[in-house]
Formats: C-alpha cells, structure tokens, sequence
C-alpha cells in the first residue's frame, strides 16, 4: 500500500513557495485518496529547532498552533489525512533517526546543500542538529515507510538521502523492509523570493518583502507584487526564468494558482503592455485565490479546542504506526529479547 507523507517547519505563516511546492499538492493527494493510501502530514517541529534561538519557546508554541490552522485552512481534510506533531511521536522519529545515523557518512551529509547554505562556518558555533538533520528527516519518513513525498525542489537532495538509507538499511540487514520513497514534485516546484529571483522563497528569510503569506491582506499582495524585483527588457511578457527571472517568477506564481500551463498563461497575459499592469494582473490573482484561506484561517485559529482534537487523533493514528513499523525495525537489528 502507498504511504503518502510529509512535513513542513513550523518556522512561520506559509508563505507562497510552500502553497505552490508542496501544499496544495497535499490537498490535491487528500482530495483524490483511494482506500489503499495512507496521507500523514506532519508539523516538524523538532526540525525547527536546527537553528536555536534565545528565549523562543512563546514563538514556537504559536508558531506550531498557527501550522495547524494553516493546513486546516489550505483545506486538508483531518478525516481524510492525519495531521500530526512531530515532536508528540518524536520518540519513535529519534529512535530510527540513531539507526539511521550509524549508517550515514559524513561526505554525504556534508555535500548537503541545506547544510552549506545554512551553517555559519564558525566550526565552534556549529551545531550537530542542523548538520544531522537530513537524517532525523530521513527517519520522519521511513518511521512510516513512506513511499511517496511531496515536496518542493530544495528539498530533493534529502530524498536522495532518505532512498541511500533505505537501501543501507536493506543491504546490511539483508532485508526487504523499507520502500524507496519517491519524490512527487508540483508543476510550480520552486517559487522565488520577489526580492531577489535568484534565491528561493523561504519562511527563514529577514526580507519582509521577499515572501506572501497565504494570510496576507490584499493591500499587503499588492504592495509586495508592486515592488516585486522585475527587469526592464519588454512590455511583452513572456516566462524565461534566465533572462527574465523576476517576470518568470510572478508568471510561474499565476500557472500555479489556476492550474494553467506557462503556454496558457502567456497567452493570457499577451495583452498586457506595461509592468503595471502585469503586476495588477497577478495580485489579482493571488488576490482571489487567497481568499478562501485567509477566511477558514480566522475561523481556525479562534477555535482551540477543534484544533486540539485534530491533534490528538492524529497522534493516536500515527503513533500506532509508528511503533509497530520500531518494533518490527528493532527486531531487524537484533535489538529484541525473544531469544
Ligand atoms: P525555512 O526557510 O525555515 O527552511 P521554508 O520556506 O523552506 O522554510 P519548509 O517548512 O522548510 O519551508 O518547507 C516546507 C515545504 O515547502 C517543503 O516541501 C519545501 O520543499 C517547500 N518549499 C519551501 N520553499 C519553497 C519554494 N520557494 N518553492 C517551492 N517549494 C518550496
Ligand atoms: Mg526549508
């Protein structure tokens, strides 16, 4: 059977690049379930501590209240996919993450690209969490033999690293127990920061204008769009993520919003001469597929008690999952006492 499985930090409001990668293809996968699928999708709250940050707890604890709120109202459907906390089962997550971590090797995890772009480079400020992390995610997945992942672009060196795991584990055990867990990528897989179109969109940044939160005001969409980093090259707009990374970026963000190929959104946008109009255009857009979000968004985060329920079914469906698959993975080990 297919287990269908992923996680996003509670580092912040999602913003853009993570509707588009990721979660709308979450929704899409809970609309369509079939009996034979299993969804879980996790809030990864251990990940969020990679990079600690003095007296945060207070920020956390929201943090991870308004994740939930987030994909409740991005319209995953709790009766359909669990939606869990990593840290409520983290026990089994950490367990395998030490078995796992017997067989990563270091040459693979410093080539980690996450890795090189987040660490200091102060070796004594350097902090074994944020380097290991690919493997505690590795574990976030195959703690449910997950076979299918959906995430965005950054993130398809670590599956690279969950399957190499797999296969160890595997091979050194001369067993058959974990899938290799492909990655499904969404049409729209990597969003750029507006700020600078060269890097992605991400929850970390400081740039306030880099990022639109799927909670933003429409005056907040407009005022970001409108000063959205473009080109001066033509009033014609055509998407060419080389020449023209900014425009490409805002178009990328419309295909993937209504669903349309870059052929029919070019079409679309064909009468519209001045970057005025373009960015009209696309806050609009934005603007209208938000809506609904924006609203279910008030209307969970002022019900506490229904996001608590949410939470404890889902710890209860996953945590059942996750201790038989660490029974039957001890038990592959030798770590078991039916002598
Ligand atoms: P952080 O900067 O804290 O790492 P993030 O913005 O990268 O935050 P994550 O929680 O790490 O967000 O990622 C959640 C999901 O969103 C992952 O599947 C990731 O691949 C996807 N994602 C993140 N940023 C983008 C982006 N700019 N474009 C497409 N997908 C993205
Ligand atoms: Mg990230």
């Amino acid at each position: 059977d297919a287990v269908i499985f992923s996680m996003i930090q509670p580092t912040g409001v999602i913003h853009l690049g993570n509707f588009l990668g990721a979660i709308n293809t979450w929704k899409q996968i809970n609309d369509k379930k079939r009996p034979d699928q299993k969804i879980i999708y996790g809030i990864a709250d251990l990940h969020a501590l990679t990079i600690p940050k003095k007296d945060y707890s207070s920020q956390l604890k929201t943090n991870r209240m308004e994740a939930i709120a987030t994909l409740l109202s991005c319209g995953i459907n709790p009766q359909v996919s669990t939606i869990n906390f990593q840290s409520m089962v983290g026990g089994y997550h950490t367990e395998l993450f030490w078995y796992l971590s017997c067989l990563a090797p270091l040459g693979y995890l410093n080539r980690m690209t996450q890795w090189k772009d987040k660490k200091s480079g102060d070796q004594t400020k350097e902090r074994l969490g944020l380097f290991a992390y690919p493997v505690l995610q590795a574990a976030d997945i195959m703690i449910y033999k997950g076979t299918h992942v959906p995430v965005g672009d950054d993130q398809s060196q670590h599956l690279e690293l969950t399957r190499y795991l797999s296969e160890r584990f595997n091979a050194m055990y001369n067993v058959d127990y974990f899938p290799s867990a492909k990655t499904l990528y969404s049409k729209s897989k990597k969003i750029a920061s507006l700020s600078n179109p060269s890097k992605k969109m991400s929850k970390s940044s400081e740039d306030r204008l880099s990022m639109i939160y799927v909670t933003d005001s429409p005056e907040s969409i407009r005022e970001k769009i409108k000063k959205a980093k473009t080109d001066s090259i033509s009033d014609t707009f055509y998407f060419d993520p080389v020449e023209r990374p900014g425009v490409s970026n805002l178009l990328e963000i419309v295909s993937g919003f209504q669903q349309k190929t870059m052929k029919e959104v070019e079409k679309d946008v064909s009468q519209l001469h001045d970057y005025r109009s373009l960015k009209e255009y696309v806050s609009d857009v934005i603007i209208e597929s938000l809506a609904p979000i924006r609203s279910n968004y008030t209307k969970y985060t002022n019900d506490k008690s229904y996001l608590e329920s949410v939470i404890q079914q889902g710890y209860e469906s996953s945590q059942e999952i996750a201790h038989k698959n660490l029974t039957d993975i001890k038990k592959i080990i030798g770590l078991s006492n039916d002598f």
